[in-house]
């Protein structure tokens, strides 16, 4: 393998001491694009927030190999952005721009053109100076693919991307991610949609609180491992139901 970009050994991540990811041990190489799949409460959000470092291991590490947050970007799910703040697509996209320019508002002309080509390359030049809250929520997407470009990060992290978003908006927003590919950066992505992964992602992840494969798409997502991985996700949060439940008896 290549140099790894990021490193797992034995990671256990959780919540408030309940593991919710176990005993991952891998390397993702510089310049891979994986995908990260599997069922509903397997762990991917859980694994993105351990990488960005919003999440720290219960046990085991997990190494950026040298990479700092600088060089990570990452787009959460959707439902955890807030539109409501009053800013322009313009700025929301400049934003994107802070770590390279430093504190607001020091945006030059360079950075200004550098903003209006990231919105020219995902078709939005002509929505700059509108609310993000009036955007459809493909236009948003669009919008955050735009802040993301202007990151310029050698790591690139995106929690379900594409959830309830239009077939074209997705089409053009897979070409980005396939063009940050070429430029030899670091792609991952939690997705549910297996044919787009078997399309667009030479690499695959499959989770379900703990690995249950990795590696080349082809070989990874067989009816066999999906079908794994749906039944030790139903196993898990059917053992936690048990524990919550003996939990209450026990505060009862
Ligand atoms: P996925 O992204 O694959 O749907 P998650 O990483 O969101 O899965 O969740 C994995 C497990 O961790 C689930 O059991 C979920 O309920 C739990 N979990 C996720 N976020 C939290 C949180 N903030 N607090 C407590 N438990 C959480």
């Amino acid at each position: 393998m290549s140099t790894p970009a990021i490193s797992f050994r034995d990671l256990t991540l959780g919540y408030d001491r309940h593991p919710a990811v176990h005993h991952i041990t891998g390397d993702i190489a510089r310049g891979e694009l994986l995908a990260i799949v599997g069922p509903n409460g397997a762990g991917k959000s859980t694994l993105l927030k351990a990488i960005v470092g919003e999440l720290k291991p219960l046990s085991g590490s997990l190494d950026l190999q040298g990479l700092t947050k600088r060089d990570i970007a990452y787009l959460p799910q959707v439902i955890e952005i807030d539109r409501s703040f009053p800013i322009s697509v313009f700025d929301c996209v400049a934003m994107g721009l802070w770590r390279k320019i430093g504190a607001w508002p020091g945006l030059g002309a360079r950075g200004r053109e550098e903003v209006v080509q990231a919105l020219d390359t995902v078709g939005l030049a002509a929505l700059a100076a509108r609310p993000v809250g009036s955007l459809s929520g493909g236009q948003f997407q669009r919008v955050l693919f735009a802040r993301l470009l202007l990151q310029d990060a050698s790591v690139i992290l995106l929690d379900e991307p594409f959830r309830a978003i239009d077939t074209k908006t997705v089409e053009e927003l897979i070409a980005l991610i396939e063009h940050w590919h070429g430029e030899g950066r670091t792609v991952l992505a939690a997705l549910h949609d297996m044919e787009q992964v078997r399309a667009h992602f030479p690499q695959t992840l499959l989770l379900a609180r703990e690995v249950v494969a990795w590696g080349d798409t082809k070989k990874i997502l067989t009816p066999t491992n999906l079908d794994k991985s749906r039944q030790l996700t139903e196993a898990f949060v059917t053992h936690a139901h048990v524990c919550e439940r003996d939990e209450e008896r026990e505060t009862a």
